[in-house]
């Protein structure tokens, strides 16, 4: 048995508000939602994040998600919603056990998007390069 907090909660030790269960995943609502809804989905078998997942773990995943989302969309009246899922502690990974965030969005709810930057002449194509030849 491991110590992980989603381990614990798919194990059933740690009590979730669930709205989804299959053989392979659980989603559950975020206990500090961003906004009301705001679900966790996550795969029943431990991996740490999304690089080191088993295919079949995400497409479970990813096949489940978009009607939870439409879901939460639709029972609350929501315009939208982020799907993102966050990948080292750098990024905000706080809980070292893969899961997807299903975050409603409100046309006028006050969250902000990330700021974007841009690129120098040149400096796009170089970037595309270094990324394609490490995949
Ligand atoms: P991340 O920062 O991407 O690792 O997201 C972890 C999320 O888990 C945060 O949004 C937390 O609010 C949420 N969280 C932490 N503990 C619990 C819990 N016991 N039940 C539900 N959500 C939790």
């Amino acid at each position: 048995m491991n110590d992980c907090l989603f381990c614990k909660i798919v194990r059933g030790e740690i009590p979730c508000q669930k709205v989804y269960e299959d053989d392979r995943v659980l989603a559950f609502l975020d206990i500090n939602p961003i906004n009301p809804g705001h679900t966790l989905i996550v795969p029943k078998e431990h991996f740490q994040d999304m690089s080191s997942a088993s295919g079949e773990a995400l497409r479970d995943l990813v096949s489940v998600s978009p009607k939870i989302a439409k879901a939460i969309v639709e029972a609350f009246g929501y315009k939208g919603y982020i799907f993102s899922t966050n990948n080292g502690g750098v990024a905000g990974q706080e809980i070292m056990h893969l899961h997807f965030h299903i975050i409603p969005r409100g046309k006028d709810d006050g969250h902000k998007n990330f700021a974007r930057g841009g690129y120098t002449e040149g400096q796009m194509q170089t970037v595309a390069e270094k990324i394609i030849n490490n995949i």
